[in-house]
Formats: C-alpha cells, structure tokens, sequence
C-alpha cells in the first residue's frame, strides 16, 4: 500500500481534477448538471479497494451505485429497495451488477463469527448463508480459499434477490428490464471476474420469466 492521501490532498486532487478536466471538455460540468441516464446499476462492497468507476475506467454519470458491507440485498432494507426502484424505474438502467470481492471482510467475519457490534447483525444473513454451505466450504484447504468461495456464493445469493423484488417482477412483466449480472472482484490481480448465473434454475424457480435475455446473448 502506498502513502495514504491526507485529508487536505483529497480537496487539492479534487481542484486538480475539475482544471483537467474543464480543459478536455469545457462543458463536461454544466452537461452533467444536467442530469444523469447511467446505463449501469452496481451494488457493491463499501470495501475502500474495489471503486467501480477506478476499476472500470468510468466516468461520472456512467454508474448508479449503492454500496454496503458484504454487498447485500436484503429484501427488508428500504435503502437498497430504493436505490433499485429508482435506478429501473426512473433511470432505466440497462444493466444491474451485484459485485463481491475477494478478501471481504464481512464474508470473513461471518465464516468466523468475529464480527461485533452492529455489523453483527447486519451480517447475519451472510452468517447463516455460510451455515448453510458449511459442509461445501469445509472441503476447501485453507480459509482464504473458504472466504472466496463464501463470497462466490453470496453474489448469486444478492443478484438471485435483486430478481425477487417486486421492482424486478414487475419489470419482467413489463417486457423492459435490466439484465443482472453477478461479479467478483479479485482485488490482488485488480481483475474482474463475471459469475454466470443459473439462469435455468432461476427460471424453474420462476424467478426470471422464459423472455428473459441472459447475459450470454449480445448485449451492449
Ligand atoms: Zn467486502
């Protein structure tokens, strides 16, 4: 890890920023203030290594994103409900991505049952999902690889309750909805893994209709 940024480099860098980029396009700001149609929803990790704009080279206006500890879509959490409604009914997106990443902290922390405070009971469901696959998991050699794996199956886990929403019900019913994605971010290589996602599963489940237009097929 390199020298952290004090608290006054953050607003120099930020002076830096704007002149640079005014000098590129000297009408970026007032475009931008104009309003956002991001094609791109992402809910992810508050994780400090994995921004999605840094990792993906985007720009502002590019990515609507939520983020919490352990990525999680809970169907009782008004905030991300929120942020979901508004990014498919408002925004449109056309694309929403669940992203996990390698050394999680809260994925260790439920493997272990070291997490206190708050956190502890914000992470009980990635607890119990881990009780639940213990069995699996227990076959892996090492913890690091336990982790991974854990973190592996909760990004299916959140993208597979993205489609349980009523917003993503009714947005297959509607005929016009995002396509869900499910990624894992390898912070030690800086790399993106794309999961694919047991369509065919999900689609006996009835949780995507048979329209549905999975992630295989062209999409832009
Ligand atoms: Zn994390």
């Amino acid at each position: 890890m390199g020298l952290l940024p004090t608290y006054q480099k953050l607003l120099e860098n930020n002076q830096e920023w704007a002149a640079e980029k005014l000098a590129e396009d000297k009408d970026c700001f007032s475009r931008l203030a104009n309003g956002q149609s991001p094609p791109f929803l992402f809910i992810g990790c508050s994780d400090s290594r994995n921004p999605i704009e840094t990792i993906t080279q985007s720009q502002p206006g590019d990515i609507f994103v939520h983020r919490n500890i352990g990525n999680q879509v809970l169907l009782t959490d008004v905030n991300v409900l929120s942020v979901l409604d508004y990014a498919v009914n408002v925004l449109q997106v056309r694309h929403i991505i669940v992203c996990g990443h390698y050394n999680c902290g809260a994925v260790g922390a439920a493997i272990m049952g070291s997490a206190s405070g708050i956190v502890n009971n914000w992470i009980d469901g990635l607890r119990e999902l881990y009780l639940s696959v213990k069995p699996e998991l227990d076959l892996l050699p090492t913890t690091e690889d336990r982790i991974k794996r854990l973190a592996e199956i909760n990004v299916l886990k959140q993208a597979k309750n993205v489609c349980k929403t009523s917003i993503i019900q009714n947005a297959f019913l509607t005929g016009r909805y995002p396509v869900i994605h499910a990624w894992i971010f390898d912070i030690s290589k800086g790399l993106i893994k794309d999961q694919p996602l047991p369509i065919e599963e999900w689609r006996q489940l009835d949780l995507i209709p048979d329209h549905y237009v999975g992630h295989s097929q062209a999409i832009s």
